[in-house]
């Protein structure tokens, strides 16, 4: 019995016990041809790039890009070295990934095995896909099915029928409604039988998004009203936005400069609208704010009482970089960070250490508010109660917050619970 049943592997190309550099093979048990999901890179301690694992080319039915953040794309272009292989992306996350592939060749050209032409080549071959479509790959072996992953906008939760076995990869993905976003889609994407999920923050759980953002307002208030200026650094993609939203919800009585990458991502966002929550908001911030053209606007920003949302969000340079150095010595002025601080970047150190880049000890007020756009360990739980898998695969996740989720699921669901590691593959029969 059973006999004429597919089986199916997921294989673990990057991803596995670290946060960052995500790439999954799904295929048939018995076929060498599949499907890769995202194709990322991570950042050692000297920050630079980690590529993660590829499979033979010639044996890529398609890439699927989940959303368009280095840690999902930044390896992909490396199959059209020699390959021309499909990719599946929605409209946001390929017009995103050129700005962020480009960015990260000026800045790691020296790491990289591809360059410009092969990122050219891979944008060429986008086919652009929409949340709720089915599409078959590899002569109909494969269908896949893509939902909104309520990450950043564009970002996808990719269904991939192998055989008999249906196979969830979350991507990066939220559950909780923000201005910017809706939660992910998880009514719609029906039972599976394997959830390769992430689980970056798989132990804790986030404030309620309405908290931050009143304590944002709250802190930007008490600034300006005691003359001094904000600086917000914050992530080019979605976090940068977000804060625009919460902000021009209320007019704090000086200008708004809105400063680096954002702008050229806000760009894109204004023309995506069926991928924003809130789009009037932003529209709104968008018009109002000032977006800074150039060394005269960025010098008179910081000189006078206003509010300044910057890339890049750890302070790892770019404009925000410049502020910093300008505004941390003046104790009216605040820094406010809403992104994540990786450990030994300038952002970490001047709310863990008090110091400036230049060792320093920071004067200005320093804020960390908990903005975060991946689900808690409960949003995360809520993934496997819709979708109800037999098998779930932990990645995008440090080993020992794997391992705490990974508890956390057994006590509550009758699941089998793996933790990915790279380069291994799992074999799921029906
Ligand atoms: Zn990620
Ligand atoms: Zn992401």
């Amino acid at each position: 019995m059973g006999l004429w049943l597919r089986g199916a592997s997921v294989r673990i190309l990057g991803g596995g016990g670290e946060v960052g550099r995500l790439s999954i093979l799904v295929k048939l048990k018995d076929s060498k041809e599949g499907i890769i999901v995202d194709s990322g890179v991570n950042f050692d301690e000297e920050d630079r790039p980690i590529f993660s694992s590829t499979y033979p080319p010639r044996y890529v039915n398609a890439i699927v890009l989940s959303h368009a953040h280095l840690d999902h794309i930044a390896t992909a272009p490396m199959y059209f070295i020699s390959e021309t292989p499909r990719v599946y992306a929605t409209k946001p996350t390929s017009r995103m990934a050129k700005l962020m592939l480009e960015d990260f060749l000026k800045l790691n050209g020296y790491f990289s095995p591809y360059e410009h032409y092969e990122v050219k080549r891979l944008l060429e071959n986008v086919e652009t896909i929409r949340f709720g479509q089915m599409v078959g790959v590899g002569n109909g072996t494969y269908t896949l099915e893509f939902y909104s992953a309520g990450h950043i906008p564009g970002s996808v939760f990719t269904v991939v029928n192998a055989g008999d076995i249906r196979v969830g990869i979350t991507g990066d993905v939220n559950t909780i409604e923000t201005k910017l976003m809706k939660p992910a889609q998880l009514d719609v994407i029906g039972r599976l039988d394997v959830l390769v999920t992430e689980a970056t923050y798989g132990s804790t759980l986030h404030p309620p998004r309405r908290k931050a953002e009143e304590r944002l307002r709250h802190i930007v208030e008490e600034v300006i009203d005691s003359g001094g200026t904000v600086l917000i650094p914050a992530f080019s993609i979605a976090r940068g936005q977000e804060i625009m939203m919460v902000l021009a919800e209320r007019d704090y009585g000086v200008p708004v400069y809105v400063d680096g990458m954002i702008r050229q991502v806000t760009e894109i966002f204004m023309e995506s609208r069926e991928y924003i929550n809130n789009f009037s908001l932003l529209k709104k911030a968008y018009e109002e704010f000032r977006m800074v053209q150039g060394w005269r606007d960025r010098n008179k920003a910081w000189r006078t009482p206003s509010i300044i949302i910057s890339s890049a969000g750890m302070l790892k340079g770019g404009p925000s970089l410049y502020y910093l150095k300008r505004m941390g010595q003046n104790p009216r002025n605040a820094i406010v960070l809403v992104s994540f601080q990786a450990p030994g970047s300038n952002g970490r150190k001047i709310v863990e250490e008090g110091v400036m880049p230049s060792g320093e000890p920071v004067r200005a007020r320093v804020e960390w508010i908990d903005f975060s756009s991946h689900a808690d360990w409960k949003g995360l739980a809520s993934i496997v109660e819709k979708t109800r898998p037999s098998k779930v695969i932990i990645v995008h996740s440090e080993v020992d917050v794997a391992r705490e989720y990974a508890r956390r699921l057994t006590s509550l669901y009758d699941v089998d619970v793996i933790i990915g590691e790279n380069e291994k593959e799992y074999v799921f029969e029906p």
